[in-house]
């Protein structure tokens, strides 16, 4: 905040919000300002839920396109705005329509869950959508002598395999942010904190290796929860960094710890608070999914609605 007060700036996006009828989605891993001005912060779930039941006209999404793109599919009727047009996801940019299209010719009768972080086109092509904190959930509402082709990330599709013992092809697709996090850093650390609680995020490229060693495995909603409602002191903490921020705030005498400070992810840092001032302003950037591409991507989508 160069030129403005933070107070300023604040009063500015307050003013437009109110000019607009915007309300304000902040994934958890969004800077610390924006975390505290959005309406609603939370994980991928839980801002997809909030867009379908508010009432505001403008939503402004300060996440990734995909995210962005999940409430357009939801709300059709609002103007949905992401405060930087290049915030993007490279693990839903591992995943394209057509590939889908030729797993599933291979591998007829299966049934395809995506996960939440897949472009609009992609989920259009699936059955069921999912997020890292109902994976399980929505694959065991699936019938048993179901195939089910998992995309795009591995490392959830194992998790999701190993907790449910189902049929599962995994796409092989990944977190380049969540991917920094190594066993080595998640043993080094674990033995500096022997009293720390080690929760993991199933996007973790040390799953594989570290998940039998994690107490819990959670979504980033889930783990900020959870923080607080454990006797524990002090936790190391194996996803995005921006996830602290709120478990640092809403619990000041615990102690917590990046498994790595090296996990940042470049897109989610692209929001800042001058961006959403123009945002508003301007009601620039629009990201609107076509009526034909939303109905069809609506379907997976509201069937994980339906099973949470
Ligand atoms: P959550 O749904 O746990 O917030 O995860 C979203 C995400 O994109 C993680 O990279």
């Amino acid at each position: 905040m160069a030129e403005k007060s933070y107070a300023s700036v604040l009063e500015e996006i307050q003013a437009l919000k109110k000019k607009r009828r915007a309300i304000i989605l902040a994934h958890n891993y969004q800077i610390g300002e924006i975390q505290d001005l959005a309406d609603v912060v939370g994980d991928s779930l839980r801002l997809a839920q909030e867009a379908a039941k508010s009432d505001a006209k403008v939503i402004v999404f300060c996440g990734v396109h995909f995210m962005a793109e999940t409430a357009s599919i939801l709300c059709q009727d609002k103007t949905v705005l992401v405060p930087d047009p290049e915030a993007g996801c490279s693990l839903a940019d591992m995943a394209l329509p057509q590939d889908i299209r030729i797993w599933k010719k291979d591998h007829p009768g299966g049934v395809v869950v995506c996960y939440i972080n897949t472009a609009a086109a992609v989920k259009a092509e699936c059955d069921y959508c999912c997020t890292s904190s109902n994976a399980e959930k929505v694959v065991m509402s699936i019938p048993a002598d179901k195939e089910i082709l998992f995309v795009p990330d591995f490392f959830l599709g194992t998790f999701v395999k190993k907790k449910t013992g189902r049929k599962i092809h995994l796409w092989s697709g990944y977190c380049p942010t969540h991917i920094m996090i190594q066993s080595a850093d998640i043993d080094r650390i674990r033995a500096e904190h022997p009293a720390a609680e080690f929760i993991m995020h199933p996007e973790c490229g040390c799953l594989t290796k570290s998940m039998h060693l994690a107490d819990r495995i959670l979504s980033t909603e889930g783990m900020t929860r959870y923080v607080g409602e454990s006797k524990a002191n002090e936790f190391i903490i194996a996803t995005e960094i921006g996830v602290l921020h709120r478990m640092k705030k809403n619990n000041p005498e615990k102690t917590f710890i990046p498994a790595s400070g090296d996990s940042i992810c470049q897109y989610m840092k692209l929001n800042t608070l001058e961006k959403i001032v123009r945002s508003l302003e301007n009601l620039q950037h629009e990201v609107r999914v076509d009526p034909e591409l939303a109905a069809r991507a609506r379907r997976p989508i509201e069937r994980m609605l339906e099973i949470v």
